[in-house]
């Protein structure tokens, strides 16, 4: 047995690759405002900025038509969002006063639900945290969430541009004036191929970057621009399936215990989605200490569990995925959230609440306070640091903020382990938060270190369990087998670290094979993982990775 600390054999955030100074092409393509991602953060952002410009013109103000264009990376919407989904309406409710619940995107209510203790055998109900409570709230796919906020935004007359990764924000002195997407039809070596084309240049006044989880440019942007936070951000792998099943699930459940270690954090979610789907996930968090802890292993391991081989048996597998979900909570927010020229909404911040397992309504929310603040600052023809600052108001000042701020030390407390946290985090909602004092101080996890050993072999059935290739499969994932590697592999990368990384992928990107790392990029479903523990992520050609329909 040997000990790996991930953080030694990672590349160094590619900077320049992502903050490029140049100035834009003279085709440049020029836009008031500019969203990069079409997830719930920013498709709510261009519905909110397209609806205040709206009223503005029809009252004769003095701005005129704005022009507003949302660049997603996946090739049509919806098909890069992943989650659970139990949905908190009220950023729905808010964006639209005029609809009623059931006209909004959702499969059905939250019938009744349950909070299971696991062993290997058996599963023990326990009274539901008070953090856990979902009556009320409503079951959903996000990826039909995204596809109908997309039909909302285009009818309000937003420019959807989808199959359109952003590759770097375009920078003048210390201000953002707009983004350059990734080329396509790169051969395996880098140069151009017969399809190839070249990067195109936007412009905006303002740009909102609503990237997601582990965010690429927002992780840049940071960096450039000295932007801390008091933790560094944490974060949990997740992966999921959607299942055709034979009988109705009557309850939104949720496990902890097995199969997890007990000195990883983490737990499942089985959501009913009408009478006949069920979407399954487990959600680890990436400071475990085992190397050969594999989530989606262990997502397969659990379904033998009687408590979901009862629901499951008889059914289909439908979809499969995978994604990362920022964890730090209030301690790990950045400082400063906006800039020259540029605001951050949704997971590219971290606002998800993780007792609670909520992003989407956070998400949205963010998203409309960044459409607010946007219009004010065009309106009073400042896009300047000041003249955006109103967001960071709005973001302190809301109920997210206070949300975070009660469940802060939640997640931190289970670096101790589930026992000790478990405890822990029992008086943290006793207390509304205030037990334990200070904020409980985190390392990076990377710099978590890992104990390597020999891992336990899993053989898949097929019928219920799965292995990653028929799991990539299920992802819809289609990405030619000749683009060029997007992924960054840092320095020393010994057999075992190769080994940690094939775990740690859930799309079986990587192997290790005669003691070298084989990288099998196109598998990769962007959870963005590796970005987090092991060889970094950079946007690829838009329409690569999954083709997800309804996560
Ligand atoms: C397994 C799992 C379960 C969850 N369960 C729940 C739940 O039950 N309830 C809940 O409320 N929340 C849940 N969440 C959290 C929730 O899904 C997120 O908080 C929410 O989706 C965040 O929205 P977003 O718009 O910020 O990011 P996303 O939904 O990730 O959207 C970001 C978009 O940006 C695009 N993008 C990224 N980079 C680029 C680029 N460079 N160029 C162009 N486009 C780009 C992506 O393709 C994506 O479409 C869960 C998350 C996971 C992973
Ligand atoms: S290579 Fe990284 S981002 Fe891609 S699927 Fe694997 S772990 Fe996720």
């Amino acid at each position: 047995m040997s000990s790996i600390l991930p953080v030694i054999h990672q590349a160094p955030l590619p900077l320049d690759r992502f903050i490029v100074r140049d100035a834009p092409g003279a085709e440049a393509i020029e836009m008031d405002v500019l969203i990069v991602g079409a997830g719930p953060a920013g498709l709510a952002c261009a519905i909110e900025l397209a609806r205040l410009a709206k009223r503005e013109q029809e009252g004769g103000g003095s701005l005129g038509e704005l022009n507003i264009g949302v660049l997603e990376k996946a090739e049509s919407l919806g098909e890069h969002n992943l989650s659970g989904a139990v949905v908190n309406p009220r950023a729905f409710s808010e964006l639209f006063p005029d609809l009623k619940l059931d006209e909004l995107p959702f499969r059905q209510s939250v019938p009744d639900e349950a909070v299971y203790f696991l062993t290997e055998g058996r599963a023990q109900r326990v009274p539901t945290p008070p953090t856990m409570h979902n009556r009320g709230f409503y079951t959903a796919s996000i990826c039909e969430i995204v596809r109908w906020l997309g039909e909302q935004a285009e009818g309000l007359g937003v420019n959807l541009f989808a199959g359109f990764p952003v590759d770097a924000l375009l920078v003048d002195g210390q201000t953002i004036r707009g983004v350059r997407t990734t080329p396509s039809g790169l051969t395996r070596d880098g140069t151009p191929g017969s399809n190839f084309t070249p990067p195109t240049d936007l412009t905006a006044r303002v740009t909102v970057v609503a990237e997601g989880t582990r965010g690429a440019l927002g992780q840049a942007w940071r960096e450039w621009q000295h932007v801390s936070s008091p933790n560094p951000q944490l974060f949990a792998l997740g992966v999921k399936e959607l299942w055709e099943v034979k009988r109705p699930l009557g309850a939104v459940v949720h496990t902890l215990g097995w199969p997890l270690p007990p000195a990883a954090f983490g737990g499942s979610f089985m959501y009913p989605l009408g009478p006949s789907q069920v979407a399954l996930g487990l959600v680890v968090g990436l400071d475990y200490h085992d190397a050969n802890l594999d989530v989606h292993e262990l997502l397969q391991r659990m379904k033998l569990h009687p408590l979901f081989r009862r629901q499951l048996e008889g059914g289909q597998l439908l979809e499969w995925g995978a994604k990362t979900i920022p964890e730090g909570g209030y301690y790990a927010l950045p400082v400063r959230r906006s800039g020259h020229g540029v605001l951050f909404v949704g997971d590219t911040v971290g606002l998800v609440d993780v007792p609670s397992l909520k992003g989407i309504h956070y998400a949205m929310q963010s998203g409309m306070y960044a459409a607010r603040a946007a219009f004010a600052a065009l309106k009073n023809g400042d896009t300047s640091a000041r003249g955006l600052a109103g967001y960071d108001h709005m973001l302190d000042g809301s109920y997210i903020l206070d949300d975070l701020r009660r469940t802060r030390n939640m997640r931190l407390a289970f670096k101790d382990g589930l026992y000790v946290g478990g405890f822990k985090a029992g008086l943290m909602t006793v207390t509304g938060g205030r037990f334990p004092g200070g904020m409980i101080a985190m390392e990076e996890d990377a710099r978590t270190g890992r104990v390597t050993g020999t891992p336990t072999p899993f053989t898949p059935d097929g019928q219920l369990t799965f292995g990653k290739l028929d799991a990539v499969f299920k992802s819809g994932n289609a990405t030619r087998d000749t683009i060029p590697s997007h992924l960054i592999i840092g320095r020393d990368v010994h057999p075992e670290v190769a080994d940690f990384y094939s775990h740690l992928c859930p799309a079986g990107v990587y192997e290790r094979v005669d003691n070298e790392l084989r990288v099998n990029a196109p598998n990769c479903v962007d959870c963005k993982a590796t970005d987090v523990l092991g060889p970094r992520w950079t946007p690829r050609e838009g329409g690569s990775g999954p083709k997800y329909r309804a996560m």
